[in-house]
């Protein structure tokens, strides 16, 4: 009987090293440690046996037992590894590509270019002054030296809101009353920029809002010289030391003696093309001296004060930049569009 213990040992052990998976592994389970396995079937007989022979052939019982059991167990082991090192050369993670981007956001390109321009303002000494969108009848037209009734009034098309005496703000320049009150008579260099509300029939050049920047200097001698000196920095720190700028006299009720100033064309450099209509040249806002009734309304003596204004927009400039065709583009909310800037 040890004999056979022996050869069940040998038997089981051998069949057990061509293993090489988990359900093969389980089937020689069965075969070798199962319930009619060979070696159980020597335990079942152990109590025929005679005082003498039962703890020997016992004691051998149980130690094939354990070594099959430690064999399997074993085995077991390495078949999980085996797999394990098969799934993670499989499936191997490449840490080193380059993972999926979040989208993010950037600045709108009418802001890009409201910031641009403060900035150059900025580094010519003028401030930052915010005013409200939505102002009475006098901020935006009466202490601007058109009363009621004021031809020039024809040229806002202004939106009225359900309040009375109350619209928004067809331009930036009812600030210029605010900062003034605000630090008359001390001296000012602001720029106002924000959004301006006109009842446009919207086209390639128009829309019902747009960002202006207002630019204010008040204090003692300042001459048109001041103004042309600043308007001509401005268009070179936006487009270079070879731009020229020239003047062309106009009418704001606001300003004497009032200008429209244009900046040579950034397309053709003043040869003429398509953009500037042949002309060279390229309109970008309106300026003059600040009129001696708004310097009044505003808290300063015309006597001893003077100052100039201009005002410019925001997107026109970035159109003339990135030679955009249609200013609709600006707050249709088309990515393709804003992604590019
Ligand atoms: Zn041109």
């Amino acid at each position: 009987m040890l004999s056979d213990l022996d050869q069940i040992e040998r038997t089981a052990l051998q069949a057990l090293e061509s293993i090489q998976d988990e359900a093969s592994l389980e089937s020689w389970r069965v075969a070798h440690l199962g319930r009619s396995a060979p070696l159980m079937l020597v335990f079942d007989q152990l109590g025929k046996l005679s005082k003498e022979e039962r703890p020997v052939i016992g004691r051998r019982a149980n130690a094939v037992k354990n070594a099959l059991e430690a064999a399997f167990s074993d085995r077991s082991e390495s078949l999980r590894q085996s797999a394990l090192q098969r799934s993670l050369q499989s499936e191997r993670l490449d840490v080193t590509l380059p993972g999926r981007a979040l989208p993010i956001g950037h600045l709108h390109p009418a802001t890009i270019s409201v910031r641009t321009i403060v900035r150059a303002f900025a580094d010519m000494g003028f401030q930052v002054y915010r005013s409200p969108e939505a102002e009475t009848d006098d901020y935006n037209f009466g202490l601007l030296n058109m009363p009621p009734h004021h031809p020039a009034r024809d040229m806002y098309d202004t939106f009225y809101t359900s309040m009375p005496n109350v619209s928004l703000r067809p331009h930036t320049s009812p600030g210029q009353i605010h900062v003034m009150r605000q630090y008359a008579p001390e001296p000012i260099r602001a720029t106002l920029p924000g959004v301006c509300y006109r009842y446009e029939q919207i086209n390639a050049r128009h829309e019902t809002q747009f960002n202006q920047i207002e630019v204010l200097a008040v204090g003692k001698n300042i001459t048109l010289g001041d103004l042309k000196g600043t308007l001509s920095d401005l268009a070179r720190r936006l487009f270079g030391q070879e731009i020229h700028i020239r003047f062309r006299a106009s009418y704001f009720p606001f300003t004497e003696p009032s200008a429209e100033y244009d900046f040579e064309c950034l397309i053709c450099n003043g040869k003429g093309c398509a953009v500037c209509a042949w002309t060279g040249w390229l309109e970008i806002g309106g300026c003059g001296m600040v009129h001696p009734i708004v310097l009044q309304n505003g808290g300063y003596d015309p006597e001893k004060f003077s100052g100039f204004a201009a005002g410019l927009g925001t997107e026109r400039i970035m159109m003339l930049k990135h030679r955009i065709e249609d200013i609709r583009y600006f707050w249709a909310n088309d990515m393709r569009f804003l992604e590019q800037f």
